[in-house]
């Protein structure tokens, strides 16, 4: 049994997430081959690495390639995360080959695998009964991280068999250094709680620069909905129902409520902290650490503990 792994690519480099897609695969054999865009570096995790060398990285034409790769080599599973990117590759890929999908697997134990489901409310234990090509999606971070193979896997180059039915008019690169929060370690996310843009900004990228000197773990800026309806911040940082699924191992919710549709974006983290004055607020039920007060003294003196004043 083979089983193919996606690498995603992010800035000329694989992105950490889509490594745990090796360890995932591990579970069904250790016949993993790996596809990826342009960079032979992968070639460190599998026996065989099929690397497209295109400029454009449309999700068609990857599908496209993918379907050959799996149709040469009698692969059975095909292993992606579950990032925005690789979900339409994802959908393109089971519409070429008629594939069975699942996106958003959290784990596999004992043949079964587990992903939440109902804007994250029960988890789902499940098995597949599908004789044909299995396409599957881990959520981010739910995976550890492989290590790499002592052998150097063989190197297949590819070029695009065919041109895309999209055509892209303009790309207009955003200036962002920021960490993408689906790759975060430690999310610092706030709500209208902070009560305006400025405050928002303020206290939480302090916060985020003091973390991320202490700690040096990946710390991302997370939102709630109303905020980013307000402005202050735009939907990339959006956690929740209609915006990212994280799960780091740390999360703060700050002056955010802890409405059903956010917590389905975050309700995985390891440890959530959360920081609210209203002592009922419903976030606070799933939180491992409650801190019931004013962010407005909390988050600044917490801020300066973590500097060690
Ligand atoms: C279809 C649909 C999809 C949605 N998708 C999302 C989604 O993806 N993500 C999302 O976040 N929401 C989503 N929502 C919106 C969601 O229902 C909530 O409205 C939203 O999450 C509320 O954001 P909030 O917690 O920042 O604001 P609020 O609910 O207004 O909460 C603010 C909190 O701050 C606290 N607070 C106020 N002042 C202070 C202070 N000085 N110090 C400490 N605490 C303070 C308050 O006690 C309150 O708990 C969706 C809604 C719908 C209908």
């Amino acid at each position: 049994m083979k089983a193919l792994v996606y690498f995603e690519t992010l800035n000329n480099e694989i992105r950490d997430v889509s490594l745990s897609a090796i360890e995932f695969a591990k579970n069904f054999t250790n016949e993993i081959y790996g596809f990826i865009t342009n960079l032979e570096s992968a070639k460190k995790y599998v026996k065989k690495l099929y690397v497209l060398e295109t400029e454009n990285e449309f999700p068609d034409v990857i599908a496209h390639e993918i379907s050959k790769v799996i149709e040469n080599e009698k692969i059975e599973y095909v292993l992606f995360v579950s990032t925005n990117k690789s979900k339409e590759i994802m959908s393109y890929l089971t519409g070429i080959i008629n594939g069975l999908m699942i996106e958003d697997i959290e784990a596999y134990e004992s043949n079964y695998f587990i992903k939440s489901i109902y804007s994250n409310k029960v988890y789902a234990q499940f098995k597949i009964n599908y004789e044909g090509i299995k396409i599957l999606g881990i959520k981010p971070k739910s995976f550890k991280t492989p290590n790499e193979l002592e052998i150097e896997g063989e190197v297949i180059k590819l070029k695009p068999s065919k041109s895309s039915s999209i055509e892209i008019i303009e790309i207009r690169p955003k200036e962002t250094k920021e960490v993408d929060l689906t790759e975060a370690d430690i999310v610092v996310s706030g709500g209208r709680g902070l009560g305006s843009a400025e405050n928002y900004h303020k206290l939480l990228r302090e916060l985020i620069d003091v973390l991320k000197e202490k700690t040096n773990l990946k710390v991302a800026l997370g939102a709630s909905q109303a905020v980013v309806d307000a402005g202050w911040i735009d939907h990339s940082h959006q956690v929740g129902q209609t915006g990212k699924t994280v799960s780091p191992l740390i999360y703060f919710a700050i002056g955010i409520s802890g409405a059903i549709q956010h917590l389905a974006g975050m309700r995985t983290s390891k440890y959530i902290i959360a920081i609210n004055k209203d002592n009922e607020a419903p976030i606070f039920k799933i939180a491992d650490y409650g801190l019931v007060g004013d962010v407005n003294t909390i988050i600044p003196e917490l801020t300066q503990k973590l500097k060690g004043g």
